[in-house]
């Protein structure tokens, strides 16, 4: 249940109600808005009374949430959520933001080839995975924080924040020290642990949905890091199973608009997994950004033959440039622009 306030009401006021929601065994959630002031109210399981809140002065109207979710929900915050990844780095704006970078780190070198390569086709952020979830065990399994480490060198030459997965616990607390975003990946989306400790270490988090996941139980995941403080979080489409091989998943694109909709969390689209397949990332990438991704996820790797994981689905740094040309025409042509790499705002205007 969300209780908006009038405009005018006063301090008093909200703290009546905010007593009354706490004498009904709940515990409420004040949110000052730049309007007027809503309440949330936290602990209920199913639908309130709201015979007592009615009636008390200054409220203006209580709104029944009926979705599974909340605090992710539009009901409980009209405006959209930006988050910040670094200064200047903002997801959830005007500006689309792009992170792009190979699947895995595999050493210094091709870390930072693919950073500076990003960075000058106009990357906003770089991604790379230390630790890496793969599907065999005797696959390139990340290298760990050696990556994390080297991942920060690839930062101290190009600028850019970086965002990259973290699979555990323990994990994430190493991802926590050295990047500006974690991302929780396709198959821990629903590991609620991980969930749970993520949402207390004050990172702003990239949750990817589930191969398999229905866009509420997408949310829901969410839910849990909002449920932690944490509202810096950043939703991704990275393509769903299908029943046809033709495809390594079926990017969805539809969730999309249909996440806008129901969340004021930012949403954006990784054509790389949602594709499999090189070709079809550029294109899958004006998709998502015509059908109102706030960002792109992008795999792009210095050797893609040679890579040690997603070799297939990642650019080559050239198909990258003209990706991020068509994807900054396809920006324009709907009224938002592509957020430029860190520390080139000024360059750009100037
Ligand atoms: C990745 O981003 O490299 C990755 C493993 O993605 P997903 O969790 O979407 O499969
Ligand atoms: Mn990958």
């Amino acid at each position: 249940m969300l209780v908006v306030m009038q405009h005018k009401a006063t301090q008093d006021e909200i703290d009546v109600v905010c007593e009354a929601i706490a004498k009904m065994g709940y515990t409420p959630l004040p949110m000052p808005g730049e309007q007027r002031t809503a309440i949330g109210l936290i602990g209920n399981d199913g639908r309130v009374d709201d015979s007592q809140i009615v009636g008390l002065a200054g409220v203006a109207q209580v709104i029944h949430v009926s979705k599974p979710y909340k605090q992710v929900s539009r009901e409980w915050r009209s405006g959209n959520t930006l988050v910040t990844i670094a200064p200047g780095v903002t997801v959830g704006g005007n500006e689309i933001v792009v992170i792009a970078g190979p699947c895995s780190v595999e050493n210094e070198e091709q870390i930072v080839t693919a950073a500076r390569a990003v960075r000058a086709a106009g990357a906003t952020a770089l991604r790379g995975g230390a630790f890496k979830p793969r599907s065999s065990p005797y696959s390139f399994q990340g290298l760990g924080r050696k990556g994390l480490e080297l991942l920060a060198v690839a930062r101290r030459e190009t600028g850019l924040p970086i965002v990259t997965e973290a699979m555990d616990e323990a994990g994430a607390e190493q991802v926590a020290e050295i990047a500006d975003c974690i991302q929780i990946g396709a198959r821990n989306m629903q590991n609620y642990s991980l969930l749970k400790s993520v949402g207390r270490l004050n990172k702003p988090v990239l949750l990817k949905r589930g191969m398999a996941a229905t866009i509420t139980e997408l949310l829901l995941c969410a839910e849990y890091l909002l449920a932690e403080g944490n509202n810096q979080v950043i939703l991704c489409e990275r393509g769903v199973r299908s029943f046809d091989p033709a495809a390594r998943n079926m990017f969805d694109l539809n969730a999309i608009p249909i996440v806008h909709r129901l969340s004021h969390l930012p949403v954006i689209g990784d054509p790389s997994h949602g594709t499999g397949s090189r070709d079809q990332v550029t294109p899958m990438a004006r998709a998502a950004v015509a059908a109102g991704a706030d960002g792109l996820l992008v795999e792009v790797h210095p050797a893609p033959d040679r890579a040690l994981s997603d070799g297939a689905q990642s650019l080559h740094p050239e198909q990258f440039i003209r990706l991020m040309q068509e994807v900054r025409a396809i920006s324009q042509a709907i009224g938002r622009s592509v957020s430029p790499s860190p520390g080139t705002a000024a360059l750009q205007i100037g």
